[in-house]
């Protein structure tokens, strides 16, 4: 039996996408557990695209009126047009006044917007020729209008989208489909429509798997291009988006964020007696360790060399100084001779020490990661004799 799950989950597990790591896999399914940095990545690309859309459709819905003019009698035709500038407007709107703001609310907004028209049309212009007795040749084109929600079902499958996303996006359009089906039941024809809502809910499927694997790229991607491949942790690349990020949400909350700067104590030491390979290994068990132990709001970026940058949301001085001290209790691991691998910490709040920005909290923690060093180093530097952050105060922390 268990030989026959393992193979069952082995076969399973090779059809996922082979780019993500295990632990990534979650993330597909919903976007609970993705990181801030992806979360604004996915919106910015998520509202580009849904402006691309738009923009499309802007150009492609008032053009179709030129066929119906042909088919349709002049009261039925106006009606259609009109529906169709109305749509068409409203796309330009979406295309004119949506710019990507980097969050994901705004993008889901955008999303059901983009959505939204077309389903109002589709429910309209379906209300309208269910009114009027068409000819063959007429009713031949108006069922045109019935393709509509496959188009949009089809293109939920440009965007990056967790499974949990594209059901609730995937159900919004069933229902429209149900609802025009509900509007229109007196003429309705059963057996194509229960038919044509089959054909829906694969399309639903098929997206689900392209949107899925989308998000799965660019979760590779986001990872690829923020992490530092000795380390594995978080690159002094993404450090700038991260920080800002870290410091927009702080401030939109009135809340604390402490910082900490963290440079390991002679570490040249440890290249000069036991070779740079040996110095490598140290900072990668260094920063698994210190990983394994942090919260996962927190982020650890190596800064450069043997320096790194640990950003504690939500933590104010006295709880960042308690969980620096817990590290430093538990050990930063060992040097190849087996001595204990100490560093130098310099710490600082955005509330305690009213910083204006988030360089000048940073450049605060840098110095005190110095007065630490001078100070004897293996100790955290969390404050100095004027704790309200001052430019002035930060020159004469500069002298020794
Ligand atoms: P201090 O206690 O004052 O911080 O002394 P230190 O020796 O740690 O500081 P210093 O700035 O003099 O030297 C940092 C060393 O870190 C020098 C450099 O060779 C080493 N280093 C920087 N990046 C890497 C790396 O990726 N791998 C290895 N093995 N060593 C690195
Ligand atoms: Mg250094
Ligand atoms: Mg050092």
């Amino acid at each position: 039996m268990k030989v026959l799950f393992d193979s069952l989950s082995r076969r399973l597990g090779s059809l996922l996408p082979g780019e993500l790591l295990p632990s990534e896999l979650p993330q597909l399914l919903s976007p609970a557990r993705h990181s801030l940095l992806l979360d604004q990545r996915r919106a910015t690309m998520i509202v580009n695209r849904v402006r691309l859309f738009a923009l499309l459709f802007a150009v492609l819905t008032p053009l179709w009126a030129v066929i119906d003019i042909m088919v349709f009698d002049f009261a039925l035709w106006s009606g259609l047009a009109l529906f169709r500038l109305l749509a068409s407007s409203a796309f330009v709107c979406l295309l004119l006044f949506y710019r990507p703001s980097g969050d994901l609310f705004d993008a889901y907004r955008a999303i059901t917007l983009l959505f939204a028209i077309p389903t109002l049309f589709y429910v309209a212009s379906h209300t309208l020729l269910g009114t009027h007795q068409l000819s063959e040749f007429s009713a031949a084109v108006a069922t045109g209008y019935a393709f509509l929600p496959f188009v949009l079902m089809a293109g939920l499958a440009i965007f990056p989208l967790s499974l949990q996303e594209n059901l609730a996006l995937a159900s919004l359009l069933l229902l429209a489909q149900g609802l025009a089906g509900y509007l229109g039941w007196s003429t309705l024809n059963w057996p194509s429509y229960a038919g044509g809502f089959w054909l829906l809910i694969l399309i639903a499927g098929v997206t689900a798997l392209a949107s899925m694997s989308q998000l799965a790229f660019m979760i590779t991607l986001v990872r690829q291009a923020i992490h530092d491949p000795l380390t594995g942790i978080l690159s002094r690349g993404s450090a700038e988006e991260i920080l800002d990020l870290h410091w927009a949400c702080a401030q939109r909350n009135a809340a604390p964020l402490s910082l900490a700067f963290i440079d390991l104590d002679h570490f040249k030491a440890i290249n000069d007696h036991f070779g740079h390979e040996a110095g490598d290994r140290t900072l990668c068990d260094f920063a698994s360790h210190l990983q394994a132990q942090l919260r996962d709001s927190d982020s650890l970026l190596r800064w450069g060399g043997e320096e790194f940058l640990l950003v504690m949301p939500n933590t104010d001085l006295a709880q960042a100084r308690l969980a620096l001290q817990r590290l430093q209790q538990r050990g930063f691991g060992r040097r190849p001779d087996g001595q204990a691998l100490t560093a130098s910490i310099g710490l600082a709040e955005r509330l305690h020490d009213h910083a204006s920005d988030c360089r000048s909290l940073l450049e605060l923690a840098d110095r005190r990661m110095y007065l630490a060093k001078q100070g004897g180093r293996n100790q955290v530097c969390g404050h100095h004799a004027h704790s309200a952050w001052q430019p002035a105060n930060l020159l004469e922390e500069r002298e020794p």
